[in-house]
């Protein structure tokens, strides 16, 4: 079926370590540069305005042995930095031009001055995100932010970036964020229509490729979803929190289906669907930008709060997805990520709804264990 071939080409490309999409760009577009973007939020639009291609820099997963990075940091630190450490010093990433980290743990920040020190050939930027979301000074931060970064791409590009170019830009991300939404709602409303493994490749590979391209294979999905005839199954309905940054491995989401749960709402590749409504398209982008990270953001471990706090804010997604409890993937050694567990815990505790607490790294190859935790919490939950 149409469908499969699309997500068969999507995993093709997710699992090319060669990035050869990113290499097909480059060669389609002579001098074109590409940008690598760490999680978990980058302004993708300022990059894509300048004619660069936006690259999702997710580490090396497991195909890369670590050689060098294990001396550049402490043995407790998540694989993502390492593996894309790595990546860097096996020549993995030598079709970027540049990549951008942001202020989303001391990790980040630290790997960001690492690979600047280490490869020098390559142009650096971290953006430093608001840390008080409800100052009135806020928004004007944010932009001001983003407007660095654009200069530092124009820099980058070697031409100014128009105000046409941006605003077309996001009009564009804005049909991407649209059908990713719309694609979460079918899967949230019919889960046996789409799995959260198709789903997931379909959204990760799309970090590889122009967003244009992008775009047209989520459309044919959208408008191939209503022929796929299967039926739904007894499963419990859970929500996959605590894997905003480093991507668990696909042979794991698989076995959380497979154990017998239907995942209707997660904070997988979070940062590339960060925006819960479309970034206003009648405002000078950069504030459009800026006012929208500000007040239309999802919640994160890795952004601080607004007016609501995000233990408010999962809850709320358990009860809109009509999840029926919450699977925790945190990364191994993921601060963020696990410095805000017992606080999701209380908030799930005091609203009665179960959790089960999965921790990953890029190397699992065997998830036996797992399996059987998980069918354990299945069955205790459909026979309850
Ligand atoms: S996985 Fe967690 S600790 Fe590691 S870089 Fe990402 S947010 Fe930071």
């Amino acid at each position: 079926m149409a469908i499969t071939r699309i997500i068969d080409r999507c995993r093709a490309r997710l699992e090319d370590v060669e990035f050869g999409s990113v290499r097909d760009w480059k060669a389609r577009h002579p001098g074109g540069k590409a940008v690598g973007c760490f999680p978990v939020y980058t302004p993708v639009e300022i990059i894509h305005a300048a004619g660069m291609l936006p690259v999702g820099l997710f580490g090396g997963g497991n195909t890369i042995e670590l050689a060098n990075a294990d001396a550049r940091f402490q043995s407790f630190v998540c694989s993502i930095a390492k593996t894309t450490l790595e990546m860097g010093f096996q020549g993995r990433l030598k079709l970027l031009d540049g990549t951008i980290f942001s202020s989303i743990c001391d990790v980040a920040r630290n790997l960001s001055s690492v690979m600047a020190r280490n490869f020098p050939e390559l142009q650096v930027e971290y953006i430093h995100h608001a840390q008080n979301m409800t100052s009135p000074a806020a928004v004007d931060y944010v932009e001001s932010e983003f407007a660095r970064i654009q200069r530092n791409m124009e820099r980058l590009a070697g031409h100014p970036v128009s105000q046409e170019a941006l605003a077309s830009s996001l009009k564009t991300y804005n049909r991407i964020r649209g059908a990713l939404r719309d694609l979460y709602r079918v899967r949230r409303e019919s889960p046996h229509l789409i799995s959260t493994v198709e789903l997931y490749v379909l959204a990760r590979s799309g970090t590889l490729v122009p967003p244009e391209e992008h775009l047209g294979e989520l459309m044919e999905v959208l408008a191939l979803l209503h022929a796929r005839q299967d039926r739904p199954k007894d499963r419990v309905r859970v929500v996959i929190e605590s894997a905003f940054c480093e991507q668990p491995p696909l042979d794991l989401l698989q076995v959380v289906e497979e154990a017998g749960c239907y995942i209707v709402d997660d904070d997988l590749l979070t940062g590339w669907r960060w925006y819960v409504e479309d970034v206003p398209e009648d405002l000078p982008p950069l504030r459009a930008l800026a006012e929208s990270y500000i007040r239309q953001s999802v919640y994160s471990s890795v952004r601080h709060d607004g007016p609501r706090s995000r233990t408010a804010g999962l809850v709320e997604k358990v009860r809109r997805a009509g999840a029926q409890a919450v699977i925790f993937m945190p990364a191994k050694f993921c601060e963020p990520a696990l410095f805000d567990y017992p606080l999701f815990r209380l908030a799930l505790e005091e609203a009665n709804i179960p959790h089960l607490v999965i921790e990953f790294e890029e190397k699992m190859w065997t998830f036996e264990r797992t399996r059987n935790e998980l069918e354990t919490f299945v069955e205790s939950m459909l026979f309850d």
